[in-house]
């Protein structure tokens, strides 16, 4: 996946866009660990989405702040950023 960013939009409540940032990404693989339904690494080592429904908001959440490079971006149905806070 050569891409700069993997976007999903979510189909119900407040988040409703992922956003993952690659060329921000280190691919310290902190997502992953919270929420391995939803981002996976490549062959690059660097993070995409692979289900945007595959976690509760909670650990969506949980995974964005968990990421030592902020490269995860949650937008609500309004396309405002919830995370990371401006
Ligand atoms: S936690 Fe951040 S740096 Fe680590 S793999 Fe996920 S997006 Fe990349």
């Amino acid at each position: 996946m050569n891409k700069k960013t993997s976007e999903a939009k979510r189909k119900n409540g407040k988040i409703r866009k992922i956003v993952v940032d690659r060329m921000k990404c280190i691919g310290a693989n902190a997502c992953v660990a919270v929420a391995p339904g939803v981002f996976q690494l490549d062959y690059e080592n660097l993070a995409y989405i692979v289900d945007p429904e595959a976690a509760d908001e909670e650990t969506l959440l949980m995974s964005a702040q968990s990421c030592p490079v902020l490269a995860i971006l949650l937008y609500d149905e309004n396309n405002k950023i919830i995370f990371p806070e401006e």
